[in-house]
C-alpha cells in the first residue's frame, strides 16, 4: 500500500512542504508540494522540485576517507572516528581547546546544530558558527537590538494584507519563487509594490515603484526619507511614545540628511524618493528585505531600514512590520543555535547561564566568549589548528578565496562532513559521509520563524550517516555523557534549555499543517510588547559611511539565480552547465570596447578572475553583476566586513573590468 511522507523542501528559507509517496519496497513513486503546509499550500519552484533528482546522483560519499600521501583512501567509521578524536585531543592538549573550531551548514536541523555546539562546549571551546555569518547576521543583530528577537516579525501570508510591500535587495521571483504566489496574490488586491535594488530584476518589472540607489547608499535614502516624514508629520506619534525609546537621539542623526542630498549621493530621482516616502506613510505596511541590504550597507543599513517601519507606527499588526528574506532552510535557526559569542538560543556567555546548561548538560560550558568563522580564517594569530566543517562548503563562499585556500591548507587537522566532495572536502585530511535532507529527521526554522519537522523519507546510501548519528559517534568515543542520537529526544532537550523553543511543542511541530512558530507562536510578534529589556523598541541612529572604492571605477554585486542554489555543490550535479556569465550595462560596455559574449577580467584589490561579459540594461551604469553560484567570483571579492558582525560585504567590491 503507497504511503506518504510529509517533508521540508531542502533549499531556501520558505521552507515549503512537501509531500512524497512512497510504495512497499520504498520506492518513490510521487513528489509534489504538500496542500496542506501553512505558509507554500502545494507550490513548490523549480529548484524545489529538482531536488528529488539529486537522489539518483552517482557521486554521493558513500563511505568515510582520509588523506593519505595526497590521495584520498577509504576507512571504516570506526577508524575515522577515532583517529579524529586522537588527533583533536593532541591539538587540546598541546595548544588548548581554543585551538578546535566547529563550524557548520544552514541546512543542518536544529537539533544537529544544537548537538554540535553541545559538543563543540563539551571539548571546551566557544569557536562555534554557522554559515548565518555569511549573510543575515547583520538582520539578526539588527532586529534584535531593535525589536528583541533576531528574525521577521510578521509572517509571509501577511504579505497580501498589506496596503505597501516594500523590498529591498531581494529579487523574490529568484531566490525565493513561492512567495511570488503572495506577491501576485497581493497585486490583485491592489497592493502596492515597492522595490528596492540596483538591478532590474524579474520581482523588480512587477513593482509599482522601483528605486535603484547605488549600492551601499540605503542608509543614506533611509534617513533622508526618516527625516522627511518627521518634518512633514508623516509619522505616528503615539505609537512612538508609547511604545519606543530613544526616538530623540535618532532624530538628533536624521535630521542632518536632506531629499536633494540623497538624490546625489544615491542617484535615485528626487521624485522618486518622495513618491516612496508618501507611499510608506500608511498602515499596513511591510518592511522586507533580502541578501542585498545585509550584504552591502549591512547592519547600520538595516537599522535605518526598520526605522521607517517604527516611525510608521507599522509594526506588531497584520500586514504591517518586517520580514527578512532568508536563503536557506534552516539559517534562522543556524544563527540562533550557533555562535561564538552567545550560547544556543541568544542566551548571553555568563558564569549564570553556563551554571544552568551545566544542570542539563553535564558539564560546564566555558564562558569566554569563542571565535567566529571569519576571525579563525583571516586572523592570522587566531591560533587554530584543528577545524570541523559540517556542511559548509567555505572554500566556495567565503571572499578572497586564495587567503580561505592558504589557511586550510596549514591546518593540522580539517574534517569535512558533506554528501559529496567539494571545494572545501578537497583540503580536508578526513572526509565522512553525511546523509541527505531526506535520508534523515528532525526540526527546521523557516524565514517567518515557522518550526517544522523534517520527516525522513528513505535510508541514506552506502556507510553515509545522519549528521546527529556522527556527532554522537564523535561525542561517545570522547567519553561524553548526556548526548543522544534520537531527533526527538534533542528536540525535547533543546525546549528545556533554550527558552525560544518553549512556545512550541514536538507534537505542534511534527504535524505539517499546524502553523508553529517562535519564539511565541503568534504570524506576528509585538502586539503587546517588544521583547527588548524595556518592551520598547529601539531607535538607533546610525550615519552614512560611503564606501571607498579606492579608484576602481565599478562596484561588483553578487546575486542568485532562480534555478542554481548558494555554492551550487548540488544543483550542479543534476543540471549540468550553468551560464557563468557576468553582466554589464551597454553604455559601460560601450565606453570599454566590450562586445556581448567577450571574455573580460574583473581586477579587485586582492585578486581577479576572467568570466564571459552579457551585455544588458538590468544592471545600471558602474555596477556589474555575477552570480554567486560561480564560486570562482570568490577570488574577487574581498575581505571588507560588516563592522559589527564581520559578514563579508558582498555586494560592494570595487572592481576594474578589462577586456581581454
Ligand atoms: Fe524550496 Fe524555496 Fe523553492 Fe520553496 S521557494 S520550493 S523552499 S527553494
Amino acid at each position: 500500500m503507497p504511503r506518504s511522507v510529509i517533508t521540508i523542501c531542502p533549499y531556501c528559507g520558505v521552507g515549503c512542504g512537501i509531500e512524497v509517496t512512497i510504495d512497499d519496497a520504498g520506492r518513490i513513486i510521487g513528489f509534489e508540494g504538500f496542500k496542506g503546509h501553512p505558509v507554500s499550500h502545494g507550490h513548490l519552484c523549480g529548484k524545489g522540485a529538482s531536488s528529488i533528482k539529486l537522489l539518483d546522483t552517482t557521486d554521493r560519499l558513500l563511505y568515510p576517507m582520509k588523506r593519505v600521501n595526497g590521495e584520498f583512501v577509504r576507512v571504516s567509521w570506526s577508524e575515522a572516528i577515532s583517529e579524529i578524536v586522537h588527533k583533536m585531543k593532541e591539538i587540546k592538549e598541546k595548544y588548548g581547546p581554543e585551538a578546535l573550531a566547529f563550524y557548520g551548514g544552514c541546512r543542518n536541523t536544529l537539533e544537529e546544530v544544537y548537538l554540535f555546539q553541545k559538543l563543540a562546549r563539551a571539548l571546551g571551546t566557544n569557536n562555534v558558527d554557522s554559515c548565518a555569518r555569511l549573510c543575515h547576521d547583520p538582520s539578526a543583530k539588527a532586529l534584535k537590538d531593535m525589536l528583541g528577537y533576531g528574525g521577521s516579525a510578521n509572517s509571509v501570508n501577511e504579505i497580501p494584507k498589506a496596503k505597501v510591500v516594500v523590498i529591498t535587495g531581494e529579487s523574490i521571483t529568484d531566490s525565493h519563487p513561492v512567495l511570488s504566489q503572495y506577491l501576485i496574490e497581493a497585486k490583485r488586491n491592489g497592493t502596492k509594490i515597492v522595490v528596492i535594488d540596483p538591478r532590474t530584476t524579474a520581482t523588480a518589472k512587477m513593482a509599482d515603484l522601483h528605486l535603484k540607489p547605488i549600492p551601499s547608499t540605503e542608509v543614506y535614502l533611509f534617513n533622508a526619507v526618516a527625516n522627511y516624514l518627521i518634518n512633514n508629520e508623516l509619522i505616528d506619534r503615539d505609537f512612538i511614545v508609547n511604545r519606543t525609546e530613544n526616538f530623540e537621539e535618532y532624530v538628533k542623526v536624521v535630521s542632518k540628511y536632506s531629499i536633494d542630498d540623497a538624490e546625489k549621493i544615491t542617484g535615485v530621482p528626487r521624485d522618486l524618493i518622495l513618491k516612496f516616502a508618501q507611499l510608506i506613510a500608511t498602515k499596513p505596511v511591510l518592511f522586507t528585505w533580502g541578501l542585498g541590504m545585509s550584504e552591502s550597507s549591512g547592519v547600520d543599513g538595516i537599522k535605518s531600514y526598520i526605522a521607517l517601519a517604527l516611525l510608521t507606527g507599522n509594526m506588531g499588526i497584520e500586514g504591517g512590520g518586517v520580514i527578512v528574506y532568508r536563503g536557506q532552510t534552516n539559517v534562522q535557526g543556524s544563527g540562533d543555535f550557533l555562535k561564538p559569542d552567545v550560547f544556543p538560543g541568544g542566551l548571553p556567555i555568563n558564569e549564570e547561564n553556563a551554571k544552568k546548561l551545566a544542570e542539563v548538560w553535564g558539564f560546564m560550558p566555558p564562558t569566554k566568549p569563542g571565535l567566529s568563522l571569519i576571525d579563525a580564517v583571516y586572523n592570522e594569530n587566531s591560533g587554530i589548528r584543528g577545524m570541523y566543517l559540517m556542511g559548509f562548503n567555505i572554500v566556495a563562499s567565503l571572499p578572497n578565496r586564495r587567503r580561505v585556500e592558504e589557511f586550510l591548507s596549514n591546518l593540522d587537522l580539517l574534517v569535512v562532513q558533506d554528501i559529496a566532495m567539494s571545494e572545501t572536502a578537497e583540503f580536508a585530511h578526513y572526509v565522512l559521509p553525511a546523509a541527505l535532507w531526506i535520508e534523515r529527521e528532525g526540526s527546521v526554522l523557516s524565514l517567518d520563524r515557522l518550526v517544522k519537522w523534517r520527516h525522513k523519507v528513505r535510508d541514506p546510501p552506502g556507510e553515509a550517516r545522519p549528521d546527529y548519528e556522527i556527532i554522537f559517534e564523535l561525542a561517545n568515543a570522547f567519553g561524553l555523557k548526556g548526548f543522544s542520537n534520537d531527533p526527538k529526544a534533542v528536540f525535547n532537550e533543546m525546549r528545556q534549555v533554550v527558552p525560544i523553543m518553549r512556545s512550541v511543542t514536538l507534537e505542534d511541530v511534527m504535524d505539517p499543517t499546524k502553523d508553529s512558530r517562535i519564539p511565541e507562536n503568534t504570524p506576528h510578534l509585538y502586539s503587546e510588547r517588544f521583547l527588548t529589556p524595556s518592551g520598547k523598541a529601539r531607535f538607533f541612529g546610525v550615519e552614512y559611511r560611503p564606501v571607498n572604492t579606492g579608484g576602481k571605477k565599478f562596484i561588483l554585486v553578487t546575486g542568485r539565480s532562480v534555478l542554481r542554489y548558494n555554492t551550487d555543490n548540488e544543483i550542479r550535479r543534476i543540471s549540468g552547465k550553468f551560464e557563468t556569465s557576468i553582466t554589464i550595462n551597454p553604455e559601460d560596455a560601450k565606453a570599454l570596447g566590450i562586445r556581448n559574449g567577450q571574455l573580460v577580467k574583473l581586477v579587485s584589490n586582492c585578486g581577479e578572475g576572467t568570466f564571459r561579459a552579457l551585455i544588458s540594461n538590468d544592471v545600471p551604469r558602474g555596477v556589474v553583476f555575477a552570480y554567486m553560484h560561480d564560486s570562482r567570483i570568490n577570488y574577487v571579492v574581498c575581505t571588507e566586513f560588516d563592522p559589527y558582525v564581520k559578514t563579508p560585504r558582498y555586494k560592494v567590491t570595487p572592481v576594474d573590468i578589462l577586456p581581454v
